[in-house]
């Protein structure tokens, strides 16, 4: 049997590894992916603030080694989901069960100004090119934004303002700027009242402006102002985005698509192909687009092709739970425990923010990254503030 997997992201690699141990000696696993490494989407902040080299985050694929995986550089092309067949520019791949953890694109071109005007600090090239733009940063007003939905990672916004406080406290410039954080939601985290109040205090705490309800439509560079989708205008002498998100366009070629994600079974992860998969950031299973997320569904669709290559009945259905780490800045990380049921409202708890949580979130990283790639995990600096 061969298992083919389009993406070595989170879910893509969790996929690949636990495959790995439970039938590696059985199945033919293919890893494909476009990129030489992975970065793991909370090390962007911790380039751009400073707190670690690039060199130091990024993960080759040459040292993700497990028995029965092939890792294959290259980009895919077209995925046949009935024929279950991938082409790609190393050449074609058939697969008897297929899996597509390809994630989500990230378009700055797409709101208009970001490119000329602004900064994003999603895709690997913005954030780490950030880490210069910050550090020569002479104070002004930072404005953090969103520029549509869905968005990864829902905390990460509410993080880079909370570090950029931080930051330019460190830096003795806090007094002569000024920080507004501009959002879709209503509140930071609307599956965790405890979570969205604690974000919302440390706001008030640091003078950090908070834009509910809105999003950034496009930034006028001439005039140094960001419109927003109300009609209003925030000036900005220096704008951190979140660009537009969108499933890669290989997916959409493919027909899997409907209303621009790929819908998929929320027990099963399995799409409306029979055979083919779909798990994380590329999917419309209804959990926030974050690597817990997709490292959890990743687990399900093991136990089912572990299940189907031994002739057993798979253990369970996915149950949509996942812990997010959050930097609350001060050194401080807080655990939001978040659980999304279909037909169910989404509840969460938070935990911290405190140093013991930062240790954790060090640990959570270290964990992947020894059992990816055998390599030992690089913690961040934790200067004062
Ligand atoms: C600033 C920031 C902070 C974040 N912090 C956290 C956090 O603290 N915790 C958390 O859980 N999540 C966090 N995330 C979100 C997390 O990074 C993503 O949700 C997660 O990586 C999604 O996993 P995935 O497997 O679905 O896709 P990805 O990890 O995005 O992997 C998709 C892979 O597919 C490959 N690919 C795409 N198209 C092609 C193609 N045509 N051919 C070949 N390969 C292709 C890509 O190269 C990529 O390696 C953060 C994200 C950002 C931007």
């Amino acid at each position: 049997m061969r298992v083919v997997i389009l993406g070595a992201g989170f879910g893509g690699l969790e996929l690949a590894t636990r495959l790995s141990e439970t039938v590696g000696g059985e199945v033919d696993v293919v890893l494909v992916d476009q990129s030489d490494t992975f970065v793991f989407g909370f090390s962007k902040l911790d380039v751009m603030f400073g707190r670690l080299p690039p060199s130091a985050v990024r993960h080759s694929y040459r040292d993700h080694v497990k028995p029965g995986v092939r890792v294959v550089r290259a980009v895919v092309h077209a995925i046949d989901p009935v024929a279950k067949r991938v082409e790609t520019d190393a050449g074609p791949l058939d697969a008897d069960v297929l899996v597509v953890a390809l994630g989500a694109d990230l378009h700055p071109g797409a709101t208009p100004g970001l490119v000329e005007g602004g900064h994003e600090f999603y895709t690997i090239a913005g954030a780490f090119a950030l880490r210069e733009v910050l550090a020569r940063f002479a104070g002004g007003h930072v404005v953090v934004g969103v520029t549509s939905t869905p968005f990864k990672c829902p905390p990460a916004p509410s993080e880079t303002a909370l570090l950029m406080h931080d930051h330019l406290t460190r830096r003795g410039i806090r007094e002569a700027s000024r920080i507004s954080l501009v959002m879709p939601m209503g509140v930071p985290i609307p599956p965790s009242p405890g979570a969205s109040a604690a974000l919302l205090a440390a706001f008030a705490e640091r003078g950090i402006e908070w834009h509910p309800d809105r999003c950034v439509q496009a930034l006028d560079p001439a005039r140094g102002v960001a419109v927003l989708n109300d009609g209003s205008e925030l000036p900005y002498d220096l704008f951190l985005g979140v660009p537009v998100h969108r499933v890669p366009a290989v997916v959409e070629k493919s027909g899997m698509t409907v209303d621009g994600w790929v819908p998929v079974d929320p027990l099963t992860l399995e799409t409306a192909f029979p055979g083919v998969y779909a798990i994380g950031d590329v999917t419309s299973v209804g959990t926030p687009k974050a690597g817990v997320f997709a490292e959890g569904q990743a687990l399900v669709v093991a136990d089912r092709i572990t299940a189907l290559v031994r002739g057993t009945a798979p253990s369970g259905g996915y149950g949509g739970h996942g812990t997010c780490y959050m930097e609350f800045g001060h050194n401080q990380v807080a655990a939001v425990d978040v659980t999304f049921l279909p037909g169910q409202p989404p509840r969460g708890t938070i935990d911290g923010p405190s140093r013991a949580i930062a240790a954790d979130k060090v640990e959570f990283g270290a964990q992947r990254t020894l059992r990816w790639f055998g390599r030992t995990y690089v913690a961040p600096d934790q200067p004062p503030v």
